[in-house]
């Protein structure tokens, strides 16, 4: 405690909190999504809560941590659920949200400080220049863009222009490093691969510039369907029409929809199987035309409604990737829920066997997105928890029938799996945080000198090559 003391006294002006309950709070995020990381979990906490207000703050923040040994655990909207916002070993918590600066918007480019709140992003933009980010998590009214990009993966948007290992989804950022004298390093191209879904064990990240594209009035509609293997048959087909434009695609199985969503439950019956999809409103015709050659029901518009319905309706994403999950969750709190993906080409196939093999113990939702240019599917299905055993047996039988699984059981980047570390990325974090004072305790091959990165695993984060890249060269020609 007196090096808390000292780190109080070093902070000066710099905004922070130390009573215990308030600290005890801003050390959640929602890994109690997790029956397994509940258990793990659920008496983790800091010792303070740091907000700083700038780049140069932060810089100030970092070097008395460094000096005085403490750990720091960044944090945005706190709304991560694989813990990756959780100080294992206490210490800081580094809450950005007060650097919530948009300093730039451009055509087809935003700046803005990490802390800046998704949605507030958006907003922005298109009262700017009518403009949009491409992607945002379903989370966008609470999650920070810096929290997004060093925590999620992809979402909303995901449909058209893939996830954020895709290179062109971020344009730059800047981080400070955790050194006796802390630099800012910016980084481009792959280099932001060392950032990108690290959970901030590589580094503070201050500031980011993202891409942006056009924004459209976009409809919210539900298409159901009492074939589960029908309706994901006829998404793959949605899915792949180049020239309607979706910015959200998924389907969830029966019963999850008429149970959970109870907003929309009077639209839905209890057998309904549905596509949640956000179509621009110039591409509705050509989407009703194919939803009637196909045989299926556009159960809900949002754009035929009356104003009073449509303001106590959550937007459609906040039925899709993990608030899917949320509103289950609300009304039954024996679900959680996997995350798996079902690849290309076999995606379709992939998600009728799982459902066919569970039945009512792992309800189907699947996240139709591009990966690496083709249709896949990120698949969030519901599981009926019952114990830690079954719960790893559902997940080796998803892997052993060819759905790897990002694991929201486990609270370390390789284990989650989406992030595959490796000798580059190690060295960036022996040079940026050479005490190992970023999130400790997230990173196994920063703890285990004997961890064998080759060891077989997928990941939605590829390692880093010798090169700097994570894709194989393009095989030539000659
Ligand atoms: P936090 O949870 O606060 O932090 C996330 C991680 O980033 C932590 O490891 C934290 O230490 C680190 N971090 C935060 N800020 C910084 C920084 N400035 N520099 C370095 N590291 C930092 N994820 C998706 O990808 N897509 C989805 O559609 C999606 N939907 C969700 C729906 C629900 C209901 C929930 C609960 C979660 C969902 N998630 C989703 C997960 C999560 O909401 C997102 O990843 C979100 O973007 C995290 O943002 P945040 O500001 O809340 O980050």
């Amino acid at each position: 405690m007196k090096r808390i003391d000292e780190l109080t006294a070093a902070l000066g002006s710099i905004p922070c909190e130390t009573n215990p309950r308030l600290v005890a709070q801003r050390s959640r995020d929602f890994y109690w999504y997790s029956p397994v990381l509940k258990r793990q979990l659920d008496g983790v906490t800091g010792d303070i809560v740091i907000s700083p207000r700038s780049e140069a703050e932060v810089v100030d923040v970092l070097a008395a941590c460094y000096r005085l040994d403490i750990p720091v655990t960044p944090r945005g909207g706190g709304t991560g659920n694989y813990g990756q916002a959780m100080p294992l070993s206490g210490g800081a918590v580094l809450d950005l949200r007060n650097m919530s600066r948009i300093s730039g918007i451009e055509a087809g480019v935003v700046s803005a400080d990490a802390g800046a709140i998704i949605h507030d992003i958006d907003r922005a933009a298109q009262a700017h220049s009518g403009q949009e980010l491409r992607m945002h998590p379903s989370t966008a009214r609470n999650a920070t863009i810096g929290g997004f990009i060093a925590g999620g993966s992809g979402g909303v948007g995901s449909i058209r222009w893939g996830t954020l290992r895709d290179l062109g989804n971020v344009i730059s950022a800047r981080v400070v490093t955790m050194e006796a004298s802390p630099r800012i390093l910016a980084l481009t191209g792959y280099d932001l691969h060392k950032v990108i879904h690290a959970y901030g064990t590589n580094g503070i990240i201050t500031s980011l510039e993202l891409p942006l594209t056009a924004a459209y009035d976009w409809i919210d509609t539900l298409v159901t369907h009492d074939s589960w293997l029908r309706l994901n048959q006829f998404a793959d087909v949605l899915a792949r029409q180049d020239g309607l434009l979706l910015k959200q695609l998924c389907t969830i199985e029966a019963p999850t929809p008429h149970r959970y969503f109870l907003k929309h439950q009077k639209y839905l019956a209890p057998g309904d199987h549905v596509i949640v999809a956000m179509v621009a409103h110039h591409a509705v015709s050509a989407f009703e035309a194919l939803c009637r050659q196909e045989r299926m029901k556009i159960a809900f518009r949002s754009d035929i409604l009356p104003e009073s319905e449509k303001r106590v309706l959550p937007p459609a994403y906040e039925l899709a990737w993990n608030h899917t999950t949320l509103r289950a969750i609300r009304l039954d709190p024996s679900i959680t829920y996997l995350q798996t993906l079902y690849p290309n080409p076999v995606h379709v196939e992939k998600i009728a066997a799982m459902s066919a093999l569970f039945g009512e113990e792992v309800p189907g939702h699947a996240e139709y997105m591009r990966f690496e240019g083709r249709v896949s599917c990120d698949g969030m299905p519901l599981v009926r928890f019952s114990t830690e055993e079954r719960l790893d047996e559902i997940v080796r039988i998803h892997e052993e029938h060819g759905c790897p699984v990002f694991n929201p059981h486990r609270y370390t980047l390789e284990e989650g799996g989406m992030k595959q570390t490796d000798e580059v990325q190690l060295a960036f974090k022996r040079m940026v945080d050479p005490k190992g004072l970023l999130n400790p305790g997230k990173m196994i091959a920063w703890d285990n000198p004997d961890y064998d990165f080759n060891a077989p695993g997928y990941y939605l984060f590829p390692g880093i090559k010798k090169d700097g890249s994570f894709r194989d060269e393009i095989p030539s020609l000659d």
